[in-house]
Formats: structure tokens, sequence, C-alpha cells
């Protein structure tokens, strides 16, 4: 698989660290709101990268956190008058809920800044043992000319950052920064204000800077070395570059090998942002659509593309789906029907010799820096061609093999359910109330009319409707 990595500005063929093994880091939201669909993207394509690692065979260390300790999550704190670590656990919860909709799966570990503190309280010593860092009233700073390499992942010389930071001297004096050494450098650690929550440290009672949480917490889940680290474009610069300076001052290690950074999610042109007023929450648009049309858009394009947030867009991915879970019903509809004829050599002929092509060029598009634009118009041409290929006289197994292979790439790896009417219920569960649907059909052949309504009158209790229709037993919740 290639994978664009911003350090080298290059696409570069994967190669993890221990082969069949890949740590990924992904810097996680800041949890004092609802979370807005610009957060959704890189939630949705990095757990697409995971998906995707994992159908190659890879076992895949998925780490990512919630910023549970910010200014903005102080400032909610006192505007709503409840502790600050009440927004973060009410937002990390409704953050969860967002994220099962969007069918993104849960983090191998999902760190959280203010249960680490131990850890980077050693980080912070050891960056001043080494030099790397210094203590002035109760903060420490990161000294960014004592790590030469600084500014190699946004391709910054670190002489303009300084005279850019210059003409930054009264902001710097407005937020009491103006004691740097330097004004390039950057905070590990700070005091608390008069009423904050802090924690106890050998220079003062306060909190961790942002950039010291990733570097601390993506050692601890996954090693000095991560095989990829990502996040969202405007996090290179400077938190990314920051999060090298300090890990790599801190162990003498290459922190990460390949950094990956999605492009935006824009509304009219602009970067959907908290600040600038313009975004919808995952929630409220999860009301007008389904979670799996939104995800689905957001996979419409590649992640290094900037994505148009508009109602036609997202209404052309819903006729999309549409048409994709039209096949995969028609394909398990001749499947479920059980027609008794036999695998027939032509349709051998194609699952030996033209479906493994889908296969192929579905990943050649997926190694292509997770292409999952092109990825989607190949599955868009399966479905064309599974729709010309099968009618009522298929084999089932046929059906039910290109069912499979429609399930694997659409389903598991870009994580778009393609059943429409089990999308709430897990897979076991899916089995178990076919077993009893089967198990009603055979009732009925066999004129055992008691225990076939004993069977719907089962599953309608548990909200399970059953519809005998010209095709077979459909079903659906209530
Ligand atoms: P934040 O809570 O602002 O730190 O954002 C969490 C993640 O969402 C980061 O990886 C950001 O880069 C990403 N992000 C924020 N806004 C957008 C956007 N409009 N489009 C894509 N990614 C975004
Ligand atoms: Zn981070």
């Amino acid at each position: 698989m290639k994978i664009y990595n911003t350090l080298t500005r290059r696409k570069e063929e994967f190669e993890p660290i221990t082969p069949g093994k890949v740590g990924i880091y992904v810097c996680g939201p800041t949890v004092y709101d609802f979370i807005h669909i610009g957060n959704a993207r890189p939630m949705i394509v990095f757990d697409t990268l995971r998906r995707y690692l994992e159908h190659k065979g890879y076992e895949v260390n998925y780490v990512t956190n919630f910023t549970d300790i910010d200014d903005k999550i102080i400032n909610r704190s006192i505007e709503e008058g409840i502790p600050a670590s009440e927004v973060s656990e009410k937002y990390i919860a409704e953050c969860k809920k967002d994220m099962e909709a969007l069918n993104v799966r849960p983090a191998t570990v999902h760190p959280q800044a203010t249960k680490e503190i131990p850890e980077m309280l050693e980080m912070v010593q050891t960056l001043i043992d080494k030099g790397h860092a210094y203590e002035k009233n109760g903060t420490v700073y990161f000294k960014v000319r004592s790590f030469k390499p600084y500014g190699k992942l946004s391709h910054k010389n670190i002489d303009d950052l300084e005279s850019g930071h210059r003409a930054e001297a009264h902001a710097l004096k407005v937020s009491g920064e103006d004691e740097k050494e330097d004004s390039l450098d950057f905070v590990l650690w700070k005091p608390k204000k008069e009423g904050e929550p802090f924690w106890k440290s050998p220079w003062s009672e306060g909190r961790p800077g942002w950039h010291l949480e990733c570097s601390c917490m993506s050692k601890k889940y996954i090693g000095e070395t991560l095989d990829i680290h990502a996040g969202g474009e405007d996090l290179i610069f400077p938190h990314h570059e920051n999060e090298i300076a300090q890990s790599e001052a801190a162990s003498g290690a290459e922190f990460a090998r390949y950094w990956m950074h999605n492009a935006f999610l824009r509304i009219n042109g602009d970067k959907m942002s908290k600040s600038l007023g313009n975004f919808f929450t995952v929630r409220d648009i999860c009301k007008q659509y389904d979670p799996q049309v939104v995800r689905f858009f957001m996979l419409s394009a590649q992640y290094r593309t900037p994505l148009n947030f508009s109602k036609e867009l997202v209404e052309d991915s819903a006729k999309g789906l549409e048409r994709i879970l039209n096949g995969a019903e028609k394909l398990k509809s001749i499947e479920e029907k059980k027609n008794g004829r036999f695998i027939t050599d032509a349709e051998q002929k194609i699952l030996e010799e033209e479906v493994p092509k889908f296969i192929e060029r579905f990943d050649e598009a997926m190694d292509d820096d997770l292409n999952t634009s092109d990825a989607i118009s190949i599955i868009f041409e399966l479905i064309r061609f599974t729709n010309a290929n099968t009618d009522e006289k298929s084999s089932s197994d046929f059906a039910g093999c290109l069912y499979r292979v429609l399930f694997e790439l659409c389903d598991k790896v870009l994580g778009i359910h393609i059943e429409k009417k089990a999308d709430e219920i897990d897979s076991s569960e899916v089995e178990r109330i076919e077993a009893l649907i089967a198990e009603r059909t055979a009732a009925k052949k066999e004129k055992n009319f008691a225990r076939a309504d004993e069977i719907r009158a089962q599953l309608l209790e548990e909200g399970i409707i059953l519809e005998d229709t010209r095709e077979g037993v459909k079903w659906k919740k209530a």
C-alpha cells in the first residue's frame, strides 16, 4: 500500500516496523460540545484505514484520544457551573454515540489526558534533564531551538517562524508568555488560574499543555515509534510539529514513520469550524439523513481532497447508496430463496475469473493512498455487474458468493452497511432471527401453522415484523 507522507511530501510504500502489525495514533476531539461533521471526517477516514489494513491481514493497534482538559472545557464548565470533568465526561459519551451511529469502531484504546498525568510529568522531567525544557514561574516551556529538526513536518524554516512570532509579541504579553526565553518556545506545563482544575507537579499546581498529551499517550499505548500518526491538516502546525519535537527530544527515536492528514470538510468553500460558526453537528445531520449516508458521503472523496458539504451532494450520496443497497438486497433474496439450482459452469467461471478482478481493482484503489472515491466507483461497477448477471434462475450459492464479496468490500472495509433492515442489529442477532424465519417457513410447508404463528408472535414481541412477499419472507424492526 502507498501512503502520502506529509513528512516527505511523497507517496511511499507502507512498511510497518513489525511485520503484520500496525500502530496508529489519531488525534481526537476536544470534548466541550457535540462534535460537528468536520470532526467526523478524520474519524471516518482513519477508521476506514484501520478496517482496510485489517482486511489486508494486519493486526492494528488503533489509539485515538479525547482531549478532556483545555481552556474551552474550563470555559464551558464555568458557564454551566459544573466541574470540567462533568463537561468532558458528558461530551465523551455523546461523541461515542455519534461514532457508533457513523459505524466508527471503538479504538483499541481511547486515552484521556487527565488519566495520564504521571506519564506527562515524567516526560516533562526528562525534557528538562536533557536540556530541552526550562521552568519560569511555574510554567515549563519546550526550548524549540534545542531541537534541530524543528519544522521538518510542516516544512517551515525556524527563522521565518521566529520573525512571525516577533510580530505577535503583543499577543504573547497578553497571554503572559512574554517571559519565554524565545518566542518560539511552547508550553509543556502551565500553572492553574484561580478555580481551575489542577494536578500537583514539581513546578506548580497546574495542567499539561495540549501537545504533550498526544506525545505521552501514543508512547504509552503504542510505543516510542508509531507506524502512522494521523489527524486533520490543521494539526500539522503547530500541534504535530510540537509532538515530534517533544517525543524525539525525549526518546532520541523517530516519533512517527508516516504522517497522514485529511483535508477539510468545507461549507461554501470555508473550513467547517466551531469558531466560524458554520458547522452542523453530527447529531443534527443524522436526524436529517441516515448516518450511513453521511459516512458514504464522507468517503466519496479521497481524504486529501477538500470536500464540500451541501444538501445536493449528500442527496446524491443517498441515491448512490440506495443503488448499492438494492443490488445487495437482490443478491440476498436470490440466495435466501434457495431455488434448488446448482451453481452452473458459467457462474463458477464468473466467480473465478470476473469477480477477483473487482476485488483486485478495489484493493488497487485503496492501496493508492486510500482512494475511497475510486473504491466506491468500483463498488458501483460491481453492482452493475451483479445486477446484469443474476436473476431468479441464478443459483443460491452464486448469489451468496457475490453478496459476500460486496459485504467484505462495502460493509467490512468501507464500514457501510449493505443490509437495509438489519442496521441496528448485530450479526449474531440477525442469524438468530433468520434461523427462526427459516424454521417458520419450514413449519408452514409442513402445515404446522401453530408453530409458524408462534414464531411470528415471538418475533413480534421482540419488535420484529415479518412480511410474506412474493420474493419470500422479509423482516424489519418495528
Ligand atoms: P478539534 O476538536 O478541533 O481539535 O478537532 C478534532 C479533529 O477534527 C482534528 O483532527 C481536526 O483536524 C479535525 N477537524 C476539525 N475541523 C475539521 C474540518 N472542517 N474538516 C476536517 N477535519 C476537521
Ligand atoms: Zn494530538
